[in-house]
């Protein structure tokens, strides 16, 4: 009745009598997904259970909050997420042509003057598709304003030691030779040092890399005078705004002395980043550079492009720009004070356990605060390690782990945590203290205990028991636990091991044979 009694095509004639334009030499001929996963659940009840099965050994952001420094892994939440999912946007290809993308154009285009006017900057490219690519564009674009005006010699590129690693990497992918400024005791950057520098290279600089707040957790005070003796000897001042995060709303760093700097939506403006990608690293300008930004083959400029696609990762930035629309200039404003002061409610908590390695002159860090261990592994054998490992019987993410100083954990809270869940992390930290302590004067076992043996599997406990602490130790450290326990799928490994030596879950090798 529904086809009205009419009889159904012949599928496979109607087949037979169109022709493929798929060139015969581009059309595939080895087999796709072979592995056995992608053939194993033929039910939706099966592969929800099998989807299930991977969320449960996961430590995800529905379970805990994920301290890690440097990293912004704030809420991502679900109104800014779901106009992803509209075809309008996720289902356009990134060259349509102009006049079918008038809707996106109208999207970039907000999207450039609310990050222009976030940072203080004249000019957006949304086109790096990552934090590391922006430096890229950023510096491509300085090296291209020096040629411009007949300075092709500048090559240097001074950076401080305190820089994110890929500072000194893309300064290297961009042609120009890196020297090394140092910093003081507090984690600042040695202003005499850097001016010593600037002026004995002042023939040949072509730029200053700086993060601000600096990757130490610290608002440099020194910051427009840093800039200024960058200017004054004929450099260009890249502030890695990686740290937007402690900033948006309450200083931007085109007004404070930067040329050019990139953003990490992926960090500050919501774009979820668990599991590495995809990013954006749009980077903003001063007018000066805006003839030197990534252009592409399907844009008016032609030349420079960074990356495939003309506006790179653009199905993603209706993510930000629901965050910056919802949130509106005052909402910006307080999430960067609420970063700032969680960092700071959890360097207090935690200062008179682990010692806070930086803070400004004030006493207090940005939105990240750096735990010095270093000591607690001369006392008492307990690495940073066992320390970010034993956090996962209690259920948390580990912080950021020797970085950026070796033997430290860095922690950032963002303004996405609640005051329980900080107190959560603090008395897991607090603690875990306690039981270092117990190493320390002998009351716990020096190799035997809960830090070096952490993390514990349920497997594990139900099993013979040697060790001379409690199996209640070992899972239930704190009561609350009780209620809601993360059972970790795997005991500790052997991180040196395994990054040495690759192991596949593929089938093996013979099979494909
Ligand atoms: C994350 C980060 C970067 C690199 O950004 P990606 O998007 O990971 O390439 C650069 N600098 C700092 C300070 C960062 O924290």
């Amino acid at each position: 009745m529904l086809a009205d009694g009419k009889a159904l095509p012949d599928f496979a004639a109607l087949a037979a009598s169109v022709q493929s334009r798929i060139p015969a030499e581009l059309v595939r001929q080895s087999p796709i997904l072979s592995h056995p996963v992608f053939n194993r659940y033929h039910s939706e009840t099966e592969l929800m259970r099998y989807l299930r099965k991977l969320a449960d050994k996961d430590l995800a952001l529905d379970r805990t909050m994920i301290p890690l420094g440097s990293c912004t892994m704030k809420l991502n939440a679900a109104s800014e997420m779901i106009p992803v999912t509209w075809a309008e946007f996720g289902a356009l290809h990134p060259f349509a042509p102009p006049a079918q993308s008038a809707g996106y154009q109208q999207l970039t285009d907000e999207l450039e003057a609310m990050l222009c006017a976030a940072t203080g900057y004249d000019a957006i490219s949304l086109q790096p598709n990552a934090g590391s690519q922006g430096e890229y564009a950023g510096l491509l674009a300085i090296r291209a304003y020096h040629q411009s005006r007949g300075e092709e010699r500048r090559d240097i590129c001074l950076i401080p030691s305190s820089a994110h690693g890929t500072n000194p990497a893309t300064a290297n992918m961009a042609g120009m030779r890196v020297v090394v400024t140092a910093c003081d005791a507090r984690g600042n950057v040695d202003i005499e040092d850097l001016r010593a520098k600037a002026i004995e290279h002042r023939e040949h600089l072509a730029a200053l890399m700086i993060t601000y707040p600096s990757t130490h957790g610290v608002f440099e005070e020194g910051i427009r005078e840093i800039c200024g003796i960058i200017h004054d000897n004929g450099g260009q001042v890249y502030i890695d705004g990686a740290n937007m995060n402690a900033m948006v709303g309450l200083c931007a760093p085109g007004k404070f002395g930067g040329d050019v700097s990139h953003l990490n939506l992926h960090k500050t403006f919501c774009i979820p980043h668990g599991g590495g990608g995809p990013g954006v690293g749009p980077i903003g300008v001063k007018s000066h550079l805006t003839p030197f930004l990534p252009g592409h083959a399907a844009m008016a400029r032609k030349k420079g492009a960074v990356c495939a696609a003309p506006f790179g990762s653009a199905s993603i930035l209706p993510i930000t720009w629901m965050y910056i629309r919802m949130m509106g200039g005052a909402g910006l404003k307080r999430a960067s004070q609420l970063a700032i002061l969680n960092a700071n409610y959890i360097s207090r908590r935690l200062e008179e356990h682990y010692p806070v390695l930086y803070t400004g002159s004030n006493g207090l860090v940005a939105h990240e605060c750096i735990l010095d261990l270093r000591p607690l592994k001369d006392s008492s054998g307990i690495s940073v390690d066992d320390v970010a490992k034993r956090l996962i019987d209690f259920g948390f993410h580990a912080p950021t782990m020797s970085f950026p100083v070796a033997g430290t954990l860095m922690i950032e809270p963002t303004e996405s945590e609640s005051r329980e869940e900080l107190d959560r992390f603090c008395d897991a930290m607090i603690r875990i203290r306690e039981e270092i302590r117990a190493v320390e004067n002998g009351t716990l076992d020096k190799d035997d205990n809960p830090l070096k043996n952490a993390p514990h599997t349920a497997a594990e406990i139900v099993g013979e028991w040697t060790h001379p602490y409690s199996r209640e130790q070992a899972v239930y450290p704190v009561a609350s636990l009780i209620e809601g326990k993360y059972w970790p799928p795997v005991g500790r490994v052997d991180n040196v091991f395994g990054d040495r030596n690759l192991i596949c879950a593929c089938p093996s090798i013979t099979d494909y044979a």
